[in-house]
């Protein structure tokens, strides 16, 4: 694939340690690849100083930090000031992976011993927009865009999006309504999409993105999760984010260099890359 033109993995979790044994391999394929540029967000406070120090020993590598809401049972309300101060600091690309997980939510938690699991869900979810809007209006301070995770409440996240107007973002692995995606794209989001764009099985997004202009698309990997079908079953990679860019390229009959181009002005224009 090493024809492939410069595309841009606006969504991948290189820090995470399942890329510790062989990361530099990772991004020497990538560099094969032309995936020229990665974003990876940060996802709990005693995990962004590693993400930080990764991103600046790696130039193709750009950071962003956030408060994660699959993460929501560890965080503190002091980790919002410490994420004030190292955006302060070292000024990420964007306040990311936050957002809203009620697919999460919903699921048994393991701290509940059984009893009143729909007050423990409710908790989770009052707890996961009370840290999605002060994440928000961080953002919002610092004139940064955000890396938005959403799973069962696009609604809300819209209202809550239009309540603290940022400055504009993606919306990762983007599996909403078309209208749900045209709101987000008139507010100056992104939609993100990803490996699962390579199965056939895929209706609903590949309709998706068949219906939504290229200027609304940016591509992603979500590595190490969310592999593309051609590697189903591994770990998924940012080397591999080529395919994402060949089945958007199949599904809107365009070129991949077209669709290559615009997506990558796409995500550098959101994320102030030059
Ligand atoms: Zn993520």
């Amino acid at each position: 694939m090493s024809t492939t033109p410069a595309i841009i993995d606006t969504h991948c979790h290189l820090d995470f340690a399942v890329f510790d044994e062989d990361r530099d391999q990772v991004l020497n394929r990538c560099a094969i690849n032309n995936v020229q540029t990665i974003i990876n967000p940060g996802v709990t406070a005693d995990t962004w100083q590693r993400t930080i120090n990764l991103s600046q020993s790696t130039p193709t590598l750009h950071f962003a930090l956030g408060l994660h809401p699959q993460f929501i049972e560890h965080h503190q309300p002091q980790h919002l000031s410490q994420l004030d101060t190292l955006i302060e600091t070292h000024r990420p690309v964007a306040v990311g992976e936050i957002g809203l997980d009620f697919y999460a939510a919903q699921r048994p938690q393991s701290n509940t011993g059984g009893k009143n699991p729909e007050s423990s869900t409710q908790a989770n979810r009052e707890k996961q927009q009370l840290f999605f809007v002060k994440q928000l209006i961080i953002a919002k301070q610092h004139n940064l865009p955000v890396i938005i995770h959403n799973r069962k409440a696009h609604d809300l996240c819209l209202n809550l999006l239009s309540d603290t107007v940022v400055a504009g973002g993606t919306i990762h692995a983007f599996n909403g309504s078309i209208q749900q995606a045209h709101k987000y794209h008139e507010m100056g989001f992104m939609l993100g999409f990803g490996g699962m764009l390579t199965y056939e099985r895929s209706s609903k997004l590949r309709a998706l993105v068949k219906q939504l202009p290229l200027s609304a698309i940016v591509l992603e990997t979500d590595a190490p999760d969310m592999t593309v079908s051609a590697h189903q079953g591994e770990r998924n990679s940012p080397e591999y984010l080529p395919f994402v860019l060949a089945a958007v390229a199949e599904i809107k009959n365009l070129s991949v260099e077209q669709v290559a181009e615009v997506t990558s002005q796409n995500a550098q224009r959101i994320f102030n890359l030059t």
